[in-house]
């Protein structure tokens, strides 16, 4: 853990692209102002990127627009749309490492995870989405009465989209490709805290023949650039991931506007539940990866993990050995498990969290305090004894900090783990397949994982119930959110006019 001590290591990668990319172009935010953008490892600037507002908004809107009224995007067959991806999905591969550093260098995230998951699965995600272009079709549908039916699938038109920091290029690879297999087009809003992944990869789809207009992305703040593109009137959908509060906020914006389709994607509080018959160490280590994998900053992040009373004292002191030899430092090095946190406000964020923990009784076993004296590194923080009613049972903390609480049998943990405004995942361990039937129906969340946590495969459909949100990304599901359905009735026989 003395990594995050030791001066920083020089990224492998440049800054190419600060501006906004709308219409195929690099251009500068119509205000020409810029916003820095910061190395969570010291908290020092890696670029001053162009900040979009109102009017980029409206430049790129137009340009999605014309790209989708007038342009080749929705005229195009389904197979050159595809072809198109599949060659993005190629690019992708060539540049991983660069894309990867530029990942780790913006978010901190450590680097052998950005090169060998995270890029990896956006191109991953690209070429089943490059599968999907050409497979979309209507129906004929058998109605009552001597008419022809069809439904048809069109695109709905100008997607908005609104990503977040914790996972740029996923988030990004979940929001573009169905939207543009579909033959929509997108302005997309990075997160502030993460601007540089998606300029660079955008670059890359156009190299790869993308059309100039179909997918803009303008960097710059919620308030400003998220608000205009979420109240926008000819934005006809919007798909958002971030935070509850914000969910609502970008939710009322369109329906005062334009009432655009909206899905959200959204917080989590999802519990991880360990029961009796497991085998520890492998229970320990799971529990581990839910909570702390990203740095604790993932929206199912498995950050309730009730333990069976039985194995429960077992569980807590191995649990704390786990989290503390996990390996935190400087995201660049090899071996790191955990490198800093994103920016300050999430850092002062969680360790507000943790006081409160504290505070309301909980018992702090490991960690609990910044590490080192530069950027953003958080000690790996476990507490035990936690009960329901307290701030870090109830909120989403985003940051390395594990609640365990203890419970009894099937049906206390079923209540407690639904006793949350949230629905966004469960994890579930155990060796009985009683059991975990049992668990896997009565939980209201989107994603069951059993003996396994975090797994994102493209195929997967993913998303929230209850407040985590509406709408599913990833899966065959994901398209339907960026499909309009037409019926078509023609008579069948000739009419009798
Ligand atoms: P976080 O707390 O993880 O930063 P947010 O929900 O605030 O979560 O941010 C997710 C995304 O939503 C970011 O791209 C951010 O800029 C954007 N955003 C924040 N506030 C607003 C807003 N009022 N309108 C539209 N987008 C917003």
């Amino acid at each position: 853990t003395a990594a995050a001590m030791e001066e920083p290591i020089s990224p492998p990668v440049q800054v190419n692209y600060t501006q906004l990319l709308i219409n195929g172009q690099f251009v500068d935010a119509a205000s020409g102002k810029t916003f820095p953008t910061l190395d969570p490892r010291t908290g020092e600037v890696i670029a001053h990127v162009a900040e979009g507002d109102v009017e980029d908004v409206n430049r790129a809107v137009i340009a999605a627009r014309k790209a989708f009224d007038e342009g080749p995007w929705p005229r195009m067959t389904a197979y050159e749309r595809s072809r198109i991806m599949y060659r993005f999905a190629d690019l992708i591969e060539k540049h991983n490492d660069d894309i990867a550093a530029l990942e780790t260098w913006d978010n901190g995230k450590p680097y052998e995870q950005a090169a060998k998951i995270e890029v990896p699965m956006l191109a991953r995600l690209m070429r089943y989405y490059a599968g999907w272009a050409d497979k979309i079709h209507g129906l004929v549908v058998p109605a009552d009465g001597p008419h022809h039916v069809q439904v048809l699938h069109e695109p709905i038109g100008v997607a908005g989209q609104i990503i977040p920091w914790n996972f740029p290029l996923l988030m990004y690879g979940w929001k573009v490709g169905p939207a543009l297999a579909c033959g929509n087009t997108v302005v997309l809003k990075t997160a502030e805290q993460t601007p540089l992944s998606a300029l660079y990869v955008t670059k890359l789809f156009h190299e790869a023949g993308l059309p100039d207009g179909v997918l803009n992305i303008v960097s710059g703040f919620g308030p400003t650039a998220g608000a205009a593109l979420a109240s926008h009137m000819d934005v006809d959908k919007l798909a958002f991931t971030g935070s509850t509060a914000t969910g609502k906020i970008v939710l009322e914006l369109a329906s005062r506007s334009n009432l655009k389709q909206v899905t959200l994607e959204l917080g989590g509080k999802s519990p991880m539940i360990i029961m009796d018959d497991a085998d520890i160490d492998q229970a320990v280590e799971l529990a581990h990866f839910a909570l702390f994998f990203n740095q604790g900053q993932c929206c199912c992040a498995g950050s309730r993990t009730f333990v069976h009373e039985r194995v429960y004292d077992e569980f807590v002191e191995k649990a704390k050995a786990r989290a503390q030899k996990r390996v935190v430092g400087d995201p660049f090095k090899q071996g790191i498990e955990q490198g800093p946190q994103i920016d300050e406000d999430q850092f002062n964020k969680i360790l507000r969290m943790i006081k409160s923990g504290v505070d309301e009784g909980a018992n702090l076993v490991a960690g609990g305090a910044q590490l080192g004296d530069k950027g953003y590194y958080i000690q790996p923080t476990v507490f035990s004894d936690v009960q329901d009613g307290m701030k870090i049972a109830k909120e989403e903390i985003f940051g390395p900090v594990q609640s365990i609480l203890k419970f009894k049998d099937l049906d206390e943990v079923i209540r407690r783990s639904n006793n949350s405004r949230y629905g966004l995942a469960a994890g579930i361990f155990t060796n009985n397949l009683a059991t975990a039937n049992t668990l896997m129906r009565a939980l209201r969340v989107g994603s069951v994982w059993i003996n396994c946590f975090d797994v994102f495969d493209a195929a997967i459909p993913f998303g929230g119930y209850k407040m985590s949100g509406h709408g599913r990304e990833k899966g065959i599901d994901s398209l339907k959110n960026y499909l309009q359905v037409k019926a078509v009735v023609t008579p069948l026989n000739n009419p009798a006019w």
